[in-house]
């Protein structure tokens, strides 16, 4: 890992949901990422149980959507994958757009592929702690292939 004064190499999860994966956005929405300096240094595709998505946002579980998200996310497979590059975390954030698709900039992925706050085609870790715990959920280190 490489370090400037201002900013880091860092890994973060990012997830294309059922909606996007459904609609044959993978692509189109990996692009995305990769315009913007962020590389995939792992993937997979998962469908995931109810328990998985329980756990894996469990955060949320006290949240009046969390039923509906669970159901959702567990709809289909979906993809998971590390992206790796400067502020990773924060990068990945901005070209995902806000979670209501009516507040995402333009050009983001949630305006352009999102259709509700809910089905709203990629999930991202929110902070760099949960980028750890969130890509240890998906993979093993050595399912891992760092570009740095
Ligand atoms: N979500 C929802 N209704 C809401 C808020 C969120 O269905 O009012 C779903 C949506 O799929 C979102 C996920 O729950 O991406 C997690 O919510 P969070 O607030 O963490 O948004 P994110 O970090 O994904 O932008
Ligand atoms: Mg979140």
């Amino acid at each position: 890992m490489t370090q400037t004064s201002t900013q880091t190499l860092q890994q973060t999860l990012s997830i294309v949901k059922p909606d996007a994966v459904g609609q044959n956005q993978i692509g189109n929405i990996i692009e995305y990422f990769e315009r913007e300096g962020l590389s995939v240094v792992a993937a997979k595709m998962v469908h995931l149980s109810p328990d998985d998505a329980k756990k894996f946002y469990e955060i949320h579980a006290d949240k009046p959507f969390f039923g509906e998200l669970v159901e959702f996310m567990t709809s289909g497979p979906i993809l998971a994958m590390v992206l790796e590059g400067s502020d990773a975390v924060a990068t990945n954030r901005r070209i995902m757009g806000a979670t209501d698709p009516t507040k995402a900039e333009a050009g983001t992925v949630r305006a352009d592929f999102a259709t509700s706050i809910e089905r709203n085609a990629v999930h991202g870790s929110d902070s760099l702690e949960n980028a750890k715990t969130e890509i240890g959920f998906f993979f093993k280190d050595k399912e891992i292939f760092p570009r740095a």
